[in-house]
């Protein structure tokens, strides 16, 4: 039988020993083995660290968005062989598109961010500087690094793509290499796109590798700057994440785990009603989706007690009409477990629940089950079973056990308040949906319930149209949960790069801090210089290179077309009477005219390399400006983001965001604020 290699050390490599094996969900044909006996896993923490961190840590943010973008294209150009092997796992292609371009859409999204909102730069300067001291020359900001260390990454079966893309996108973008050690049931899906990963030579050497089988006794050598993350059942999660080790040199350890979450259908909901069938639907989709093997699928359904039977009633009618087998057959709806250990495990779980206050409504055995296309005994085969916990506030199983396949538990409440405690009897949940077209019970429900949950999906008739569900974690928001979910949290945009990243505080002068950061803050030096800083190049252009304005004094005509021009006739500018009352005590210039004669006063109106200005940021209008007050303009080169120049038929070009300070005849700013301007490189890309 063919054994899965690890990819360590720059090499694929076969392990030797005693192997496990990986079997073929519908068949239970042997498929592969693995083993890691015998291969260098502690030189690959070394290996990583060097080889890998080395490079990508040199690399700058927008470099490493640009790896990430590139990555996903070459994935997406090579997804057929994946979903080849994904169909071995027994998912139906909806399923492996989730775990497949899910993945990449990741990557694509974290790409996007990284263009977006992070500097060329290896240092993050996280927020703006904080003033410590009177005359501004002790001031603090807090910066980000890379962690020199190695991110392991441990996954669960149920996602072998996405579960590995998700991690390591954050992980790249900060800077960090990755070790990936997939669940052994589908590794060899992480396998193949990990074999990508590394044939396309987009990424650096070392910043990927592979263990499939064991991970020895890896966690004896981790280090203070490595990071941990964990995806899969709670027991393996608690029992990792008390290794001495850990503790020892305070090594971070994310874990996503068992989570039981619910759908609540809100009080006012009738089965008149759309919102009942968009709860009956996100039920169904969310227990048969990747047959109920998802962290986020709702497990436990929360429903009025008025309602408790037509909701008993709609959801067994749709379930009955799930179609099971094999997904290559047409019309299957819902494929099998992983494989034939998993489904014992579901059935211990239903057996379980059964004993502990709950009754079958359907599914909740393999016997007689009807199969399309596959042996519905060799197959990994569960049916969707709808379980009714008529006591759910005694038994608690109902709240604790998941049982990873097609099974959900129904269980009523009289009041909202009932629903709100059960849904937080979960002891934490990674996500929660609540089903109702009242925004009062809204309200109550998510202020009282967000604690004990990562993420909540309020649905109705508005929100159902464009919604991406229930069990869909975001790149964007946070995927992780408190208590029995793990503590963690994956995901949420830049967020979860920071979790990969080491946070100081610095302190010092606001040079020094300009220096460290290579981002210019108010009190530094400036660079004065006669060449105007519009018709200079990107290239050309210096963190503190500053423009000292002309004067202008405002008039009161100035006021009055301004007004004109704008048509805000608010009486603070043109009221005499009404501003003599105000709290200015006069009339006063409108803001605006303040920031348009700004413009016209640093603006260097001939043709050059300034493209356009495409926007402001942290506009403060600090005093007024009074009739006959005389401005002044200080603009400075604060930021440069190089971009990269997509076709050749575009303009090379970088973001430069300007400082500005509107200064009057006492050097009192009046306003502050920054400005986005995209300008011209010398050079482009290609
Ligand atoms: P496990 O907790 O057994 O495995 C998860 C990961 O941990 C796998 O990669 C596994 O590798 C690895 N692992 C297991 N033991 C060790 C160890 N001693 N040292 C290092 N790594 C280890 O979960 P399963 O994937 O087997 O799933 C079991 C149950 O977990 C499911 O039935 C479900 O209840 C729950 N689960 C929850 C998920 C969630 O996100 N909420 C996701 C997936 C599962 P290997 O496979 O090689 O043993």
């Amino acid at each position: 039988m063919q054994q899965l290699k690890s990819y360590i050390t720059g090499k694929w490599l076969y392990g030797e020993g005693e192997a496990r094996k990986i079997y073929h969900a519908l068949t239970e044909e042997a498929l592969y083995e693995v083993t890691t006996e015998g291969l260098p896993l502690i030189d690959s923490l070394d290996y990583g660290r060097q080889k890998g961190g080395d490079v990508l840590a040199a690399m700058t943010f927008q470099q490493r968005g640009q790896m990430l973008k590139s990555l996903a294209k070459h994935l997406l150009e090579n997804k057929a062989y994946l979903y080849d092997i994904s169909a071995q796992t027994g998912a139906t292609k909806a399923d492996s598109w989730v775990d497949i371009e899910g993945g990449i859409a990741t990557l694509f999204s974290f790409s996007g961010l990284a263009n977006r909102e992070l500097p060329d730069d290896t240092i993050w300067p996280e927020d703006e500087m904080i003033p410590l001291s009177k005359q501004g020359q002790f001031i603090a900001r807090h910066i980000l690094t890379s962690r020199r260390g190695v991110a392991l990454h441990i996954n669960a079966f149920n996602f072998p793509c996405w579960g590995m893309l998700e991690k390591i996108a954050p992980t790249w973008l900060a800077g960090m290499p990755a070790i990936i050690k997939p669940a052994t049931a589908s590794a060899q899906v992480t396998q193949a796109m990990v074999c990508l990963i590394v044939e396309s030579g987009i990424v650096p050497e070392g910043a990927i590798q592979l263990i499939c089988g064991g991970v020895g006794d890896m966690f004896e050598h981790l280090d203070y700057e490595d990071v941990v993350t964990f995806t899969g059942s709670a027991e393996t999660g608690h029992k990792l994440k008390s290794h001495p080790r850990l503790r020892e040199k305070s090594i971070p350890f994310t874990m996503e785990a068992d989570s039981l979450n619910c759908a609540i259908l809100g009080i006012d909901i009738t089965p008149e009603q759309p919102e009942f069938s968009l709860f009956i639907k996100e039920i169904t989709r969310e227990m048969t989706a990747k047959a109920g093997q998802k962290c986020t699928a709702i497990r436990r359904i929360i429903v009025p007690e008025s309602q408790l039977d037509s909701v008993k009633h709609a959801l067994l009618k749709r379930l009955s009409g799930v179609t099971i087998g094999n997904p290559a057959v047409e019309g299957v709806r819902m494929g099998s477990l992983i494989n034939q250990e998993q489904r014992a495990d579901v059935q211990d779980k239903v057996s379980f629940l059964q004993q502990n206050g709950c009754e079958i409504l359907c599914g909740g055995t393999t016997k007689d089950l009807d199969v399309i296309g596959a042996d519905s005994q060799k197959g990994a085969f569960y049916p969707p079973t709808l379980l009714y916990c008529a006591d759910p506030y005694i038994h608690r199983a109902v709240h604790e056990i998941e049982a990873f396949g097609p099974v959900a538990t129904l269980m009523s409440y009289q009041t909202t308040e009932q629903a709100i405690e059960l849904a937080i009897m979960g002891g934490g949940s990674l996500v929660g949906t609540l089903v109702t077209a009242d925004a009062l019970i809204a309200q109550e429900v998510i202020r009282k319930t967000a604690r004990a949950h990562g993420r909540i999906l309020i649905l109705n008739e508005a929100s159902a149209v464009e919604s991406t569900g229930h069990g869909s974690p975001l790149p964007l928001l946070v995927h992780g949960g408190p208590g029995r979910a793990g503590g963690g949290e994956e995901l949420g945009g830049l967020r979860a790069v920071k979790h990969y990243m080491q946070r100081t505080a610095i302190q010092g002068s606001p040079s020094m801090l300009t220096s460290v950061t290579k981002q210019w803050v108010r009190g530094a030096d400036v660079i004065e210089d006669p060449v105007h800083p519009f018709r200079k190049y990107f290239e050309d252009l210096l963190i503190g290179d500053t423009l000292l304005t002309a004067r202008r004094t405002v008039t009161e005509a100035d006021l009055v077309n301004f007004a004109c021009l704008s048509g805000d006739h608010f009486y603070a500018h043109m009221d005499k009477i009404g501003a003599a009352q105000s709290l200015f005590g006069e009339r006063v210039a409108h803001g605006y005219f303040v920031v348009s004669a700004a413009a016209g006063l640093f603006v260097d109106a001939a043709v050059g390399p300034v493209i356009a200005n495409y926007g402001m940021e942290n506009l403060r209008f600090i005093e007024p400006v009074k009739i006959g007050d005389t401005i002044q303009v200080r603009l400075t080169c604060k930021k440069k983001i190089k971009k990269t120049q997509k076709t050749i038929e575009d303009k090379p070009n970088g973001v430069v965001e300007w400082d500005v300070q509107v200064f009057n005849q006492e050097d009192i700013a009046v306003a502050l604020y920054s400005i986005l301007t995209l300008v011209e490189r010398r050079e482009g890309d290609f």
